[in-house]
């Protein structure tokens, strides 16, 4: 018989397969990227060689982001495991639905976001 948990409410499942689905997509990215970055392709000459490291550089700049996010969304599903997801990390307040279907990977709420920007916390 299934327990009743915190996690077991319908918004919290429907949070939980966005970022389940969101996981998987990325990964996928990352995967497709990190092939990109690592296609060894020979230069014909020097503006060939440039245009590569450029678009190497922008792919490296995008394998970043990705990893990132990733990180945020991986963290995300662990609070929504240990039943602290949707509350905000630093003033302990529900987050804002509104946020959360925006971002659902949120960790804090606006302001509690902003005050953290301020102070150059991440
Ligand atoms: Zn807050």
């Amino acid at each position: 018989m299934a327990v009743a948990t915190k996690r077991s409410t319908g918004k919290q499942v429907r949070y939980e397969n966005a970022l389940r689905s969101m996981r998987a997509e990325l990964q996928d990215l990352l995967r497709d990227t990190r092939q990109d970055v690592l296609a060894e392709q020979v230069p014909e000459d020097s503006i060939a060689l440039g245009s590569q490291n450029l678009l190497q550089d922008l792919a490296v700049g995008q394998l970043h982001r990705y990893k990132q996010l990733l990180e945020e969304v991986e963290a995300a599903l662990r609070r929504v495991e240990d039943g602290s997801y949707g509350v905000c990390g630093g003033c302990r307040n529900a987050i804002p639905v509104r946020r959360l279907q925006a971002l659902p990977w949120a960790r804090y709420c606006v302001s509690c976001t902003e005050l953290r920007q301020a102070l150059s916390l991440n």
